[in-house]
């Protein structure tokens, strides 16, 4: 099947290049012509695991190509995947549709009558029906679906090629047949598959974004009450997690999420919900989103302190950049936001991160940055563990210790193994356990 594939970052790229494998013909479309013109070499703008040998295949075989385009778009092809950001909006908590919202107008002064629209971008509830009343004012029996985008950066290939499920919401059998026929390989292979309605599509996404940062705040939580009672949080979320009503993922205690999708994504939720008049029913989102950031300031607090009460003249070595590991994303990074706080109140600061070392120093051009670990730990007073790459758990904290000038350590991930650190002389500390354990 022929399609597109509009707005080609982190989901746009990555679904662009599976389609193509898959077996359909692709043409990815970005206003970004830098962009493109790399994708059209067979260069990924993004580091994804899989995702260079993937885009270099399909490019190479013809099947995928790109464009800065939309009336190409419109002749190419009759189905069209949005992929486009819906970042928030900069004078409130609401979603920003605007990058939508251009390319449902430009598309559509393009289209032919008989197009299938295909939402894939996180959007407030309500969107697919505003959009297809938009685009009835200016082309004829075109439709429009939501298939909400369920991967994770960091393994985003393979949880395109298999995916826990697929949602769409659908107005009619004709756009039903379509999306089957685009799945349909990953259906034969027995991926769940869900249809509904727009609406209930829309929600799903901004649902499932919501109930996973709620279980992340929910630990970060009792990682507070734990410090405030001497106990342990590392063990309270094991304990919880073997309870297989609760699971352990998403309850590792720490440093709290970032990303380009679970903070905006709670809030535009909670705002959208607000416009609908069910404000109430998830105001506990605001909650989540307060003990989250909150997680940051308790991180640079504790630093302060192993640091000696204040960071001024104090070396502080940051391992770690990206939100998350696997990835070079470092929109709303935790680690990004301590580091920059740390060296806001006098530490000199270098950070070091396997992936993401260029898109930080594009955002904090006033960091420190070091392309390996002992370089980054050179002489520091601190060093402080923000985001959980395998590397880090690989170091040995034997070989590390000459490098510094004080063996202290926040793992604010809970992740490292403190006592083979702390056998190495270090002295390891962590939020929500306490000192010695
Ligand atoms: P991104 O910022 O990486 O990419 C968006 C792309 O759209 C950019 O390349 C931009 O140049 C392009 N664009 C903007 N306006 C355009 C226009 N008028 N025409 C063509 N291209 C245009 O965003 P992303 O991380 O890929 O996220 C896209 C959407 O998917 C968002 O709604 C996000 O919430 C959602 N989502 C993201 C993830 C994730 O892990 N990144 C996962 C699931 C869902």
């Amino acid at each position: 099947m022929r399609m597109t594939v509009i707005g080609t970052g982190y989901v746009g790229t990555v679904h662009a290049a599976c389609m193509a494998d898959l077996g359909h013909e692709v043409l990815g479309v970005d206003v970004d012509a830098e962009r493109i013109a790399s994708l059209s070499a067979g260069r990924a703008p993004l580091r994804e695991a899989g995702l260079d040998e993937l885009l270099s295949r399909t490019v190479t075989s013809g099947r995928l190509r790109f464009s800065t385009s939309l009336a190409e778009a419109a002749s190419f092809a009759r189905v069209h995947f949005v992929c486009v950001g819906t970042p928030q909006r900069a004078d409130g908590e609401a979603a920003d549709l605007r990058y939508v919202d251009a390319v449902m107008d430009g598309l559509a002064r393009h289209l032919r009558p008989g197009n299938l629209v295909v939402g894939k971008s996180t959007v407030p509830v309500g969107t697919a029906a505003r959009l297809a009343r938009r685009l009835a004012a200016v082309t004829r029996d075109t439709e429009i679906a939501w298939n909400p985008e369920f991967l994770r950066e960091g393994s985003a290939v393979e949880d395109t090629m298999r995916p826990e499920r697929i949602v769409v919401g659908v107005t009619c059998p004709h756009a039903e047949a379509v999306l089957r026929a685009v799945y349909a390989p990953l259906l034969r292979a027995g991926v769940p598959y869900f249809s509904t309605d727009p609406a209930t599509a829309e929600l799903v996404k901004v649902a499932a974004n919501s109930f996973l940062a709620t279980k992340i705040s929910f630990i970060n939580a009792m990682a507070e009450v734990c410090d405030a009672a001497g106990a342990d949080v590392t063990v309270l979320s094991r304990a919880l997690g073997a309870d297989s009503r609760i699971g352990a993922p998403f309850l590792e205690p720490g440093l709290g999420f970032g990303g380009s999708c679970f903070p905006k994504d709670i809030r535009a939720f909670a705002a959208r919900a607000e416009e609908l008049g069910a404000g109430d029913s998830v105001a506990f989102l605001h909650e989540v989103d307060r003990i989250n950031t909150r997680q940051r300031r308790r991180t640079v607090s504790l630093a302060r302190r192993l640091a000696g009460g204040s960071f001024a003249g104090r070396r502080v070595a940051v391992l770690g950049a990206s939100f998350k590991p696997g990835s070079d994303d470092v929109r709303d990074s935790p680690a990004l936001a301590v580091a920059a706080a740390v060296r806001q109140q006098g530490a000199a600061v270098r950070v070091h991160d396997p992936q993401a070392l260029d898109n930080a120093r594009a955002v904090f051009p006033d960091l420190g940055y070091a392309l390996d670990i002992p370089k980054a730990c050179e002489d520091a007073d601190l060093v402080l563990h923000l985001t959980h790459w395998p590397e880090y758990r690989a170091i040995d904290p034997v070989d590390l210790a000459p490098m510094v000038r004080t063996p202290v350590l926040l793992d604010a991930r809970n992740c490292l193994d403190a006592r083979l650190w702390r056998s190495a002389g270090w002295s390891l500390h962590a939020l929500g356990r306490p000192i010695g354990v």
